[in-house]
């Protein structure tokens, strides 16, 4: 039975002397839906969400996942006291746990939940298989915001932005729609959407004034589809904003368009490589920055 109350143990990891803007939350799967085709919807609860301050927009968090053969994932020891992340670097990385990066699609309280929507098409890694098969009382580890702007929020819309430009694949939908939902009424949006197929469609609210969903289905091909769209299509005009996150590659070639084929301000293109084809999470950590700023 998925458990209905709070779970013992589920209280925050905070530093006892200043207050951290990260912390670990130590929570259990509520819920897990397949909302579309490829995105798995994971419904998170616990004690410790009391203290989880969403910054909205395309917050993003880490999930620290158990490894093979482990039943929930090992809490950095001292994590509250100096800091989770050279804790969890200092474990054996045989047993540490499996680190992968995420965004708030929503947050409720009474009872308190967080959604985190997960790409799950294919056998991505140890991410999107947690996504396929975790079930309602599964334990798992968010490192997440735990003061007003904490970080980790990369969407700023200038006021002057006349209108913006939203741009990913599967695994920036759920900062997408989260964007959406916090657009001012009325803001024209240009929306695309770099999908395998028709079955994601569903993903983004409809009929809300001024936004624009073009639908790009990849199919078989691998080839990124998204700059080649939005370099074939009739923008606005006026100044936009533009967010741009999803395959690194993909990324690049679509901001080095803006900027230079279109003639945008780089300061309003916010782009970010949200995976790198053939590498997983780890090995970017290592590689370094996903998306070179030029
Ligand atoms: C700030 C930020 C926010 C993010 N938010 C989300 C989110 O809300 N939902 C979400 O699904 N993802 C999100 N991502 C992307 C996610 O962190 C990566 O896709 C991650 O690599 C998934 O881990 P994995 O264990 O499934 O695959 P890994 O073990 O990291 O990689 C294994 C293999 O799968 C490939 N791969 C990884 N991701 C994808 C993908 N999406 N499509 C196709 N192939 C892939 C890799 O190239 C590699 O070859 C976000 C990333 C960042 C940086």
């Amino acid at each position: 039975m998925p458990p209905t109350r709070p779970l013992r143990g589920e209280r925050a990891l905070t530093s006892t002397t200043a207050p951290a803007r990260f912390v670990l939350f130590p929570l259990h799967v509520v819920r897990s839906t397949r909302i579309t085709a490829h995105l798995a919807r994971i419904t998170l609860g616990g004690e410790s969400l009391a203290g989880f301050v969403n910054g909205g927009l395309d917050q993003r968090i880490k999930l620290l996942l158990p490894q093979p053969g482990q039943t929930e994932p090992l809490t950095p020891p001292g994590a509250g006291e100096f800091g989770w992340y050279q804790s969890w670097r200092a474990m054996d990385p045989a047993v540490r746990p499996v680190l992968r990066t995420y965004t708030v699609r929503a947050q409720r309280r009474d009872p308190d939940e967080i959604d985190i929507d997960i790409a799950v098409q294919g056998d991505h890694g140890p991410g999107s298989r947690w996504a396929v098969k975790t079930a309602p009382g599964d334990r798992v580890i968010v490192c997440g915001p735990a003061v007003e702007e904490a970080g980790g929020v990369e969407f700023r819309l200038p006021p002057s932005a006349d209108w913006v430009l939203l741009a990913g694949d599967e695994s920036a939908l759920p900062a997408v729609a989260a964007i959406l939902d916090e657009l001012p009424a009325g803001l024209p949006v240009r929306v695309f959407a770099e999908v395998e197929g028709p079955g994601e469609e569903g993903y983004l609210p409809t009929g809300r004034p001024g936004v624009e969903v073009t639908w790009l289905h990849r199919g078989e091909d691998v080839d990124p589809v998204l700059p080649t769209a939005v370099r074939a299509a009739e923008l606005p005009p006026g100044e936009p904003y533009a967010w741009i996150a999803g395959e690194a590659a993909s990324v690049r070639e679509l901001r080095r368009h803006l900027v230079r084929e279109r003639g945008i301000d780089r300061r309003a293109v916010c782009f970010m490589g949200y995976w790198r084809a053939g590498r997983t999470e780890d090995q970017r950590a290592e590689d370094g920055p996903a998306v070179d700023d030029d």
